[in-house]
């Protein structure tokens, strides 16, 4: 049955005239509508069909799933053991990896990838689930170095109820980032994806519908982002708000769990600095940073949308980077060869162009791109050309706000002190890219830009093993790497007195 539902979804010969298909959610083990009975529609990006709808939830539907969350907590999930705990991690691993074309296909059509990068990103979720599957059994309390009449320890417990919301551009990466450390960690969870890609959620939550978790300990609640999301926020047991979107949410959230101290992490928005110095290796550079920007369509957080070239070598970088930019394939995600697919609405794409246009009047040179693609095979999709702006400076609204898309701006640097107060002009502080020969400057520079993750000589490269987060305004908190359970498991100091006979404070009394 539900391998039936997931086959369909995957199904690239459904034409986008076929009927939308009605999807559940997920609450206390059971598919679920929404109370009220209300939907909301889901489109496809590469045909601006809509191929789905899904239940519109409203905070009686939240509050069903975070009440289920908590009885599971305290019930059978409270007394598996982290080897069992570890089991199923790996099981949903297994039926990851033995549905991973069905998934490919579901998410490229959810969301507008190419193939070849959704892909790579069902390898990688993949990974999370094994890794954290290993991580689970080595979550351990300490013992300290007391005097002979105390013993004291900590243990490691659950933080509880994970409230985690999550984004359109990865969205089944992003919920194994946060799934598999919060089950891990023995909590469970109620995750709300984004509304523009909550099917190939929905399809993953059929896939692991026998894996052995109990009841109530995964719920999928979907719905809009200012209902759903914010009644998952407000919901007084909700232990922790892990959340992962834009700047501009990221802080209604902090302002709304402020008020009953929930546990909070963010994932939010970025502008990061890729520095080129003058001795690069500078085809590296050319083609890695153009993967960094147009890789996802430019929708990532960590797109290299401020590219700083030491003046020197600016025009030959800017020729061969165009050069790359105008031949990268724009089309049908679900072509094998597509490069770049689409982005994820039709008012998004609006946005970028005019981010485009605001660089232009404020004095930028518009290179290559900056308009939707001429083949009329993609007019009905949401589709975009790689974009690169000349002449470009931190003043420009285009360099300090976030676009989201596949859109960059190059500007010129001196030497390495002019390039690291360019590169850390910005609110953001997601990651940053130096590309040089030269050891010890490449290590410096690495420290002096203010980001949570910087590259050596590449650029978007993340895996399980290494911490992810940003500084400033790109959010606090850590995903991947054995930090990530810091913000998954809580730490209780056990006392334990060893005196033969208990020292009485008041026997002078
Ligand atoms: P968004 O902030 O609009 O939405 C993200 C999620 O929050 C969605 O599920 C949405 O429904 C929900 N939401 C919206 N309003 C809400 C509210 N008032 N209360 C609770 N939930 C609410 O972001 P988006 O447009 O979906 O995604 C793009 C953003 O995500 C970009 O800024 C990008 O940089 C960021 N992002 C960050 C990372 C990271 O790891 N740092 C990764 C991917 C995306």
């Amino acid at each position: 049955m539900s391998t039936d539902l997931v086959a369909t979804l995957a199904s690239t010969e459904r034409s986008g005239a076929a009927a939308p298909v009605a999807l559940p959610m997920l609450v206390d083990g059971g598919w679920a509508a929404a109370a009220d009975g209300a939907v909301f529609d889901s489109y496809e990006p590469r045909t601006g069909r809509v191929w789905a709808t899904l239940p519109r939830s409203s905070a009686a539907d939240v509050d069903r799933a975070v009440t289920a969350a908590r009885r599971a907590l305290n019930g059978e999930w409270s007394r598996i053991s982290a080897a069992d705990r570890a089991r199923i991690l790996i099981r949903i691993a297994g039926v990851v990896d033995s549905h991973r074309e069905e998934l490919a296909v579901i998410e490229s059509r959810d969301n507008g990838k190419p193939l070849r990068e959704v892909r790579a990103e069902i390898d990688a979720i993949v990974r999370y689930f094994e890794y954290f599957a290993g991580v689970c059994q080595t979550v351990l309390g300490e013992t300290h170095p007391q005097a002979a009449s105390a013993f004291t320890y900590t243990r490691r417990e659950p933080v509880g109820v994970v409230g985690a919301i999550v984004p359109w551009n990865s969205p089944l990466l992003m919920l194994a980032w946060k799934l598999s450390p919060a089950l891990a960690g023995g909590n469970t969870i109620v995750l709300k994806p984004a509304e523009e890609t909550s099917v190939s959620t929905i399809a993953f939550a059929h896939l692991v519908a026998d894996v052995g978790l109990p009841d109530g300990v995964f719920n999928v609640v979907t719905g809009i982002g200012e209902q759903a999301g914010a009644a998952l926020v407000a919901h007084p047991r909700v232990d922790k708000i892990a959340f992962t979107g834009s700047t501009e949410v990221g802080r209604q959230i902090a302002a709304t769990a402020a008020a009953d101290l929930k546990l909070v992490t963010f994932e939010l928005g970025g502008k990061s600095p890729t520095i080129v110095f003058a001795d690069a290796d500078l085809d590296a550079a050319v083609h890695r940073t153009a993967y960094g920007i147009f890789s996802a369509a430019g929708q990532t957080c960590q797109a290299a949308s401020r590219i700083l070239v030491q003046d020197r070598v600016h025009d030959e970088f800017l020729d061969r980077f165009a050069a790359l930019a105008r031949r990268i394939r724009v089309g049908d995600p679900l072509a094998e060869g597509t490069q770049m697919g689409a982005q994820i609405s039709a008012q998004h794409r609006d946005k970028i162009a005019d981010y485009v246009e605001s660089g232009r009047k404020d004095g930028a040179t518009l290179v290559c791109g900056g308009t939707p693609p001429t083949d009329p095979a993609l007019a009905d999709g949401y589709y975009f050309t790689p974009t690169i702006l000349d002449d470009v400076d931190n003043s420009m609204r285009m360099m300090r706000e976030e676009i989201f898309g596949p859109v960059t701006g190059v500007m010129t640097f001196t030497d390495e002190a002019d390039a690291l107060a360019k590169a850390n002009d910005t609110e953001y502080g997601l990651a940053g890219s130096v590309w040089t020969r030269d050891v010890t400057r490449a290590h410096r520079v690495a420290a002096g830009i203010e980001a949570g993750l910087i590259w050596i000589n590449t650029t978007r490269t993340i895996n399980h093993l290494v911490p992810f987060g940003g500084y400033k305004q790109s959010g606090y908190g850590r995903e991947g790497g054995l930090q990530v359970m810091e913000h998954y498991t809580r730490v209780k100091s056990v006392w334990v007195d060893m005196h033969d006979e208990l020292p009485n404070w008041y026997a002078d009394s």
